[in-house]
């Protein structure tokens, strides 16, 4: 029964869902799957197997997954920017790239005052085309889901790109900085830390930074919400605000004001989501090894 799928904490939840929609598996032969982006003008949705150093495709009009690019330099996060290009994190290049329309691909960052970035997580486009990106160090830390190697840029930050090129380091004050997104309006990023993994003192959370000065650079922050099953990796923004995050056992629904609101169970670990179909209102989560999708009753803010 669909309604086993949903656990409802606030009548806002209730708004926000189909409890007859149905949590459906597309695809469940990865290894670990990330960085859902759907690109909308081909209907199809793409997403990493970073294991398995490979990028799927999910095709919305047959139903047919394929392996989209295998030997991807293990991808992970992936958006799509306003031109309705396709924007990649690389653990093994430790790179943000851009695939352009002829297929040709455009480092836009590898990094930083002259030295490597760690291997860039998840990544995001703002409404005056700067690109933000979270650099954790989980992409180097081993030979799983990159190339081991040693960080040499003294940290684990948050980083802008301008339209101009231009990178700049945002946030200094998380230990693994991994999933992040705007609010609607712009004023908030959010990113979530996901810390614990190297730090057993670090709190799993969300935390919430007001941007200043046109998109340029960001208040100090402090944390909306605390996972209680797992981390929160990756999460997206609806057009209403509300944030549909990652977790240990399914996808956490918080209001603006961070209030948990509901769960919907997954039968794996989520690491990622993306909303996406002609309408945005249905959710694509990678779990572990799979691909689900179910409607709800929102719509995803942006691409
Ligand atoms: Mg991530």
């Amino acid at each position: 029964m669909a309604k086993e799928h949903y656990e409802i904490r606030d009548r806002r939840f209730e708004q926000l869902i189909h409890v007859n929609a149905d949590v459906e598996i597309l695809w469940s032969e990865g290894r670990w799957t990330e960085g859902p982006a759907y690109l909308p003008a081909a209907r199809y949705l793409i997403w990493s197997d970073i294991p398995n150093d490979r990028l799927m495709r999910w095709d919305e009009a047959s139903g047919i997954v394929s392996v989209f690019e295998q030997g991807c330099r293990n991808q992970n996060g992936h958006t799509v920017d306003r031109m309705g290009r396709l924007i990649s994190c690389e653990h093994r290049t430790r790179a943000v790239t851009r695939r352009e329309f002829d297929g040709t691909r455009t480092v836009l960052a590898d990094r930083f005052e002259g030295k490597p970035l760690n291997s860039p997580n998840d990544v995001v486009e703002a409404s005056d085309g700067s690109i933000w990106f979270t650099d954790p160090t989980y992409g180097i830390d081993s030979d799983y889901e990159g190339d081991a190697a040693a960080s040499e840029i003294g940290g684990s930050f948050v980083y802008r790109i301008d339209p101009d090129g231009t990178l700049e380091r945002v946030i200094t004050d998380m230990v693994q900085p991994n999933g992040l997104a705007f609010s609607p309006d712009e004023r908030i990023l959010y990113v979530s830390d996901t810390g614990r993994t190297h730090n057993p003192d670090c709190k799993p959370v969300i935390r919430a930074y007001p941007v200043l000065n046109s998109c340029s650079r960001v208040g100090s922050g402090s944390d909306l919400a605390e996972c209680e099953e797992g981390l929160f990796d990756g999460f997206r923004v609806d057009t209403n605000g509300n944030i549909w995050s990652s977790a240990g056992d399914g996808v956490h629904c918080f209001a603006p004001d961070g209030t948990l609101i509901g769960k919907i169970y997954m039968p794996r670990v989520v690491a990622n989501v993306c909303f996406g179909g002609p309408k945005r209102n249905r959710l694509f989560i990678c779990a572990t090894n799979m691909l689900l999708s179910v409607f709800v009753n929102a719509r995803g803010c942006g691409l």
